[in-house]
């Protein structure tokens, strides 16, 4: 039974059980359409009140529900609300916990609300992409005004109870005991005659729109407009605001109803909610058992003090983690100790926290040149120079002083992980954390598996991960892993595209107006075009079949390094990351594109996006074939939290299901028609091709 039944004396209390966060699956409508039938038959209760059993008050609809595309099974959520909204005797929610999307429409539809302080209220359903569905923009303008509803679901944020309260959410905000709280509320309403006010009777406050009610939407309209593009969601929002305004509560609901169904329905919503469930599938690992035994992990240590080792020891201190920072020299140490400092600082300049959580985080850091100091660290997180030799002897050090069970990690971004393992005589303990810049920032975290790696190290670093605000993605050992390995595809042919007539600037508007937070060449310009070029130089060694543009090694060995020169495909002006278009650059691609007797001819927007998204699509189906991802919605979420991937097209994965890998792969079969492409790029991968031929998807 997933709904607790009591009575107290003349009120019947109804707790929603359904851990973890009681949402409304089809069998908890269910139940609790069968509680209000038992207090519509039971002549001697007067009054209800409805709880969360656990800490939630309700986390809202079961959105696995709504994401297979269908209607929900009757009674569905607006039904079971209405329902609740039209009985007879008074019904009080006792909000004890979180009350969101669909939980927060549960409390709307119940005639009193007391709550707690420090609660989350919210409707987040414009994240995925719709609309609160079960009533939510009909009521709460209702209840707080157009202008806080407005606002709270086109941002989808919660508010904190007492914020909320503020502007009349809540009849009563109480300490302690709520559920007792709203037996004695309902108990005071029952003394006064048991009114059922309820808001559907209601209208919205024409003082919530200054300005009048069109004047308000209208302006609210442009700004929404201007701040959402790509996404349908927030205009929708708005659009059932304000019918809120201009239809009776039945229309209104119908009107929520179309708009909910529309959005649902489209490309966007669909991708929001996939990047949902994608995260929360990266969490598992097939063969490694949910309730293995994990190792303790109360301490870190960090070695190397730079712009990855000093990101990466924030992330762990600002998760209450203390961290062993270790460099080679004092001066480097206190180098790295001051850009920390001076970030938290900033932070505290900002209002984001305060000096003296500034030094209870410096607190959290014991700078050391002693491998001794490490001894008795959980795990250490290895972060200095990306070369072999030195890997080798950090790991060896390591093997000699790290207490036995501690997980010795690497942050390479490139280095062959199992050779870093074979340093060590317990391979076991050994595995990648691939940190993004910056590290204290970046949400995604490559957790490398190598070989050797023991199932309790893998999973006891992906619940590190999670404590430490990171999406943990398993990638197993590759040249590059899995974002860099596809990245570098990307790349590969954005430089390809310079050679036949395109420029650095039009390559990178084309992919940014498709949604792409930066185009390639900002990035690299961002990254600092010396990585890049370094890696080139070890694959003309390496592997010489895989070519790249001349040109591009041509801007390095100008000294053009990317922003932090100043210059790079782009020219800086010093203090300003603003790319501004270089003369220089571009007579140099052409001049390039002259010397290999390439007519250089104009390349539509929409080439330019096919060939570098589907080159990374391609390398994609490569790592999904080989394992190195264990599925294509791993990829998508490397892609959505480390590379500015647009979140409404869902990861390249998934968004190659939405073109149709048919389509995908016709397309390149063109491009290696062009006698200038480089053929052997547009094979498309085995996978590709077979899931093309049978009609199927990535995802
Ligand atoms: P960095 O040059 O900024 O920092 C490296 C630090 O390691 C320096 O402070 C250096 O003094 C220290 N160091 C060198 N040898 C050492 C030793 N034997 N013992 C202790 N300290 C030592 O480099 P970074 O950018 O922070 O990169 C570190 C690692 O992270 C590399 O493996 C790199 O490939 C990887 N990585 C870098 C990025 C990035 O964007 N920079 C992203 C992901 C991973």
């Amino acid at each position: 039974m997933s709904v607790h039944y009591e009575v107290r004396g003349a009120c019947a209390v109804i707790a929603l059980d359904n851990p973890p966060v009681n949402s409304f699956g089809f069998q908890l409508r269910v139940d609790v359409m069968a509680a209000i039938d038992r207090v519509e038959a039971d002549a001697a209760v007067k009054a209800v009140v409805l709880t969360g059993s656990g800490r939630a008050f309700s986390g809202g609809a079961d959105i696995t529900e709504f994401s297979a595309g269908t209607a929900m099974d009757e009674p569905n959520l607006p039904a079971l609300i209405a329902r609740i909204e039209a009985l007879q005797k008074p019904v009080v929610a006792a909000v004890n916990g979180a009350a969101l999307g669909g939980g927060c429409e549960f409390a709307l539809g119940c005639h009193y609300r007391v709550g707690v302080a420090g609660l989350q209220i919210g409707l987040p359903e414009v994240n995925l992409g719709i609309l609160p569905g079960a009533g939510g923009t009909q009521r709460l303008p209702r209840l707080i005004g157009a202008a806080s509803a407005l606002d709270m679901i086109v941002s989808g944020k919660p508010m904190k109870s007492e914020a909320i309260a503020k502007l009349g959410f809540f009849d009563r905000i109480v300490e302690g005991d709520v559920v007792a709280a709203a037996v004695q509320f309902a108990e005071e309403i029952l003394a006064k005659g048991g009114q059922c006010p309820r808001l559907c009777e209601r209208s919205v406050d024409p003082a919530s729109m200054p300005g009048g009610a069109e004047a308000f939407f209208a302006a609210a309209r442009t700004k929404i407009a201007a701040a959402s593009q790509n996404f349908p969601s927030p205009l929708k929002c708005l659009e059932a605001v304000e019918a809120s305004v201009s239809q009776p509560f039945e229309q209104g609901m119908q009107t929520e109803l179309k708009l909910v169904t529309w959005l649902m329905a489209t490309t966007e919503s669909r991708a929001l909610v996939h990047a949902f469930f994608a995260e929360r599938a990266a969490n598992k690992i097939a063969d490694v058992a949910d309730d293995i035994a994990l190792r303790p992990m109360k301490s870190a240590a960090v070695i190397g003090a730079g712009t990855m080792g000093g990101g990466i020891a924030m992330a762990l201190i600002n998760a209450g983690i203390p961290v062993t920072l270790l460099e080679v020299k004092q001066d480097a140490l206190e180098r790295g100790l001051g850009v920390i400092r001076k970030n938290y600082e900033n932070s505290a300049k900002k209002g984001r926290m305060t000096e003296a959580q500034v030094e209870q985080r410096m607190g959290l850091i014991t700078p050391t040149l002693a491998y001794t100091d490490l001894a008795q660290a959980d795990i250490v997180i290895e972060a200095v120079f990306e070369d072999m030799g030195v890997k080798e002897k950090v790991f060896k050090t390591l093997d000699e002083v790290m207490k036995p069970g501690a997980i010795l990690a690497s942050n390479t971004s490139m280095l062959d992980l199992n050779k870093i393992a074979s340093f060590v005589k317990r391979p076991q303990d050994v595995i990648g954390t691939h940190f993004f810049s910056p590290a204290n920032v970046m949400r995604l975290l490559e957790i490398v598996r190598g070989k050797a790696t023991a199932p309790d190290v893998l999973a006891t670093t992906m619940q590190l991960s999670r404590k430490i605000g990171k999406v943990g993605v398993v990638a197993g050992v590759c040249d590059g892993f899995i974002g860099n390995r596809m990245i570098e595809q990307y790349f590969r042919q954005a430089y390809f595209l310079c050679d036949e007539g395109a420029l650095p600037k039009q390559v990178d508007a084309a992919l940014e107006a498709w949604g792409m937070s930066m185009g390639p060449f900002r990035m690299l310009d961002m990254a600092g075009l010396d990585v890049s070029w370094s890696v080139r130089k070890r694959r003309y060694v390496e592997m010489p079949e895989m070519k790249y543009s001349g040109w591009v090694d041509r801007i390095c060995e100008l000294g053009r390094f990317g922003q932090k020169t100043n210059a790079g495909f782009y020219r800086y002006e010093a203090g300003n990351r603003n790319a501004l278009p270089d003369p220089i650059v571009e007579d140099l691609v052409l001049a390039y594109s002259q010397e290999q007797g390439i007519t250089r001819r104009a390349i539509s927007d929409e080439e330019i996006v096919q060939r570098c998204i589907y080159a990374l699509i391609n390398e994609g189906a490569h790592i999904l074939e080989e394992g190195i991802a264990a599925r294509a919605s791993d990829i998508d979420v490397v892609y959505l939290t480390g590379y500015a991937f647009p979140s409404f097209r869902g990861g390249p994965m998934f968004y190659a299901d939405t073109v149709g890998l048919a389509k995908v792969v016709d397309s390149m079969r063109q491009f290696a028609q062009n006698p200038l492409a480089d053929s052997k790029f547009w094979q498309p991968a085995a996978l590709l091709t077979k899931l093309a031929a049978a009609g199927k998807t990535f995802n």
